[in-house]
């Protein structure tokens, strides 16, 4: 087992690195429980692995897909993690979904920040996104452990069960849901841009 602490202003690249090797290197399914990402490298790392016919599973927090900023009506979605989702298609080797809820009074987060194969789990603080590998206090742990990654690979497996679909089955996106109508259907990034058809939200990229 290994045990890597994170505090801003020290520089470690050694998080990031541990995330990384698992996604370019495991030839098994990877299955990744993760709220949110931001980080161009492992964005890439997602494509390239999907490129090579390697498969993995992304389970996504639904409220986190757009993050408000500022305002309610000032909504941003992250650049990086458009391109995967964009990369990914309802029958490639790179599946998502998404768990969690963002309506009203009635939230619920799906939290988690673990990656695991059949060789390897990674769990602790850290979101995938530069803040979190950069400047904050934060724990990762990777694990070899069977027993743990057995647990891991059942709490993915029954989540992954109850998650939502991305996409539609003629393959469109559907559940990035526009924060002003709070509707999904209208939100189709591949065809229209960062754009809500319904009532004209604008959204902001980062
Ligand atoms: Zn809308």
């Amino acid at each position: 087992m290994k045990t890597i602490f994170l505090r801003p202003g020290k520089a470690n690249t050694e998080a990031l690195n541990e995330i990384l090797s698992v996604i370019k290197t495991e030839t098994e399914f990877i299955s990744v429980a993760v709220a949110y990402f931001t980080h161009p490298d492992i964005a890439t790392a997602l494509i390239e692995r999907t490129k090579e016919n390697r498969r993995t599973r992304l389970l996504l927090n639904t409220s986190d897909i757009i993050r408000p900023a500022g305002s309610d009506s000032e909504v941003i979605i992250s650049k990086e993690l458009l391109k995967v989702i964009n990369f990914a298609d309802y029958q490639s080797n790179l599946e998502i979904k998404s768990l969690g809820l963002r309506a009203k009074g009635k939230y619920q987060n799906m939290h988690h920040k673990f990656m695991v194969s059949r060789n390897k789990v990674i769990f602790g603080s850290v979101n995938w996104t530069s803040a979190a590998l950069n400047s904050n206090y934060e724990c990762l742990v990777a694990s070899t452990d069977k027993k743990i990654i057995a647990e891991f690979l059942d709490e993915f497996n029954e989540i992954w069960r109850d998650a939502q679909e991305l996409y539609t089955d003629k393959g469109q996106l559907r559940r990035i849901m526009c924060p002003k109508c709070e509707e999904s259907d209208g939100v189709d990034f591949e065809s229209f841009g960062p754009v809500c058809t319904y009532c004209g939200h604008k959204f902001k990229m980062i």
